[in-house]
């Protein structure tokens, strides 16, 4: 907030700033509010196994239900929430929620016991020094196996700050919960460094998935990206998939898994549980 505003303060009356410190304020305030009232909502996209076309595992996207406004979406308020130190309990949330939707998924006996859910992490919660026991904790309430709880890292912030992650990384690979490298391709890792990570997959931006088809003699980075993948013993996981042309593109490149727009949108808990009760194969 103090960056923001000192902005504002050191110009001349601008009321374009103005304004813009005056949203900034209302968002922050309106935060909190969600935070207290709990106007938070997961929705769930399907990731499919190109091998067998079926879903394999969900991912948890958080979403804001403000009271006014339309659904807010994360871009909107993830970045707001851990400046001002509020990313920690949303997220926190979000793992708690999506763990509880499907192991009550699963002592009901509607889903697959092998089906597992992705849960994006901001980097804030590495520094807070009781993220494993919330995970832990987590872990036991639910009694979800760990293997089943996958963890996404964006890789523009594991560049950032290698050395601190590194460790929080380890716990993760000790307990067993996978790590998927989530927008990869955006960060540009070395690959020598890229290999001390104890990533399980790469999952690979969707701006790549993208430019496949404006490149349909070499696909683009997508070929050489799913290499790199199996070549450090990864699973490639291709992101924004929304064409038919693009499936076929992957499956053709041995991509492992592909989420996106035509598989699904992101969908509420009801709904999703609905797709995965009629069992859909691609
Ligand atoms: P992400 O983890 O890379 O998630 C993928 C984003 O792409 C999601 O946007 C998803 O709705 C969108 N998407 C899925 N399929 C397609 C497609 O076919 N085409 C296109 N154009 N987009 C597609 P969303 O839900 O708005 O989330 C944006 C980002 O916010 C996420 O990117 C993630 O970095 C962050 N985020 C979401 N939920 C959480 C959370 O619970 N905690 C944290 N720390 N970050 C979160
Ligand atoms: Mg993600
Ligand atoms: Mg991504
Ligand atoms: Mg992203």
């Amino acid at each position: 907030r103090a960056k923001s505003l000192g902005k504002a303060r050191y110009h001349v009356f601008d009321p374009v700033m103005y304004q813009e410190a005056i949203q900034l304020l209302q968002l922050e305030n309106d935060l909190r509010k969600a935070v207290e009232r709990q106007e938070f909502l997961v929705y769930y996209q399907p990731i499919i196994s190109l091998s067998t076309g079926k879903i394999i595992s969900l991912e948890a996207l958080v979403r804001w239900q403000h009271p006014t406004r339309d659904l807010v979406f994360p871009i909107e308020f993830i970045p707001a929430s851990e400046e001002i130190g509020l990313i920690n309990e949303i997220n926190i949330w979000v793992l708690q929620e999506a763990c509880e939707t499907i192991s009550s998924w699963s002592e009901k006996k509607l889903i697959d016991k092998s089906l597992s859910i992705s849960v994006n992490l901001s980097v804030r919660l590495f520094y807070q020094t009781n993220l494993i026991a919330h995970i832990n904790r987590i872990i036991n309430q639910t009694k979800i196996s760990s293997c089943n709880l996958k963890i996404e890292i964006t890789e523009s912030v594991i560049m950032e700050n290698h050395r601190d992650i590194k460790n929080v990384l380890s716990h993760f690979q000790k307990l067993n919960i996978p790590l998927i490298m989530d927008d990869f391709g955006t960060g540009y890792s070395s690959l020598s460094y890229l290999h001390s990570f104890p990533f399980n997959a790469l999952k690979i931006d969707k701006s790549f998935v993208r430019r496949m088809q404006d490149n349909q003699e070499n696909m683009g980075l997508v070929p050489a990206m799913i290499s790199i993948a199996h070549s450090m013993g990864m699973t490639a996981i291709a992101e924004g998939v929304e064409t038919p042309e693009q499936l076929a593109q992957l499956r053709c490149l041995n991509c492992d898994y592909a989420q996106g727009y035509l598989f699904s949108q992101p969908l509420p808990k009801e709904l999703m549980i609905d797709l995965l009760l009629t069992s859909p194969q691609w």
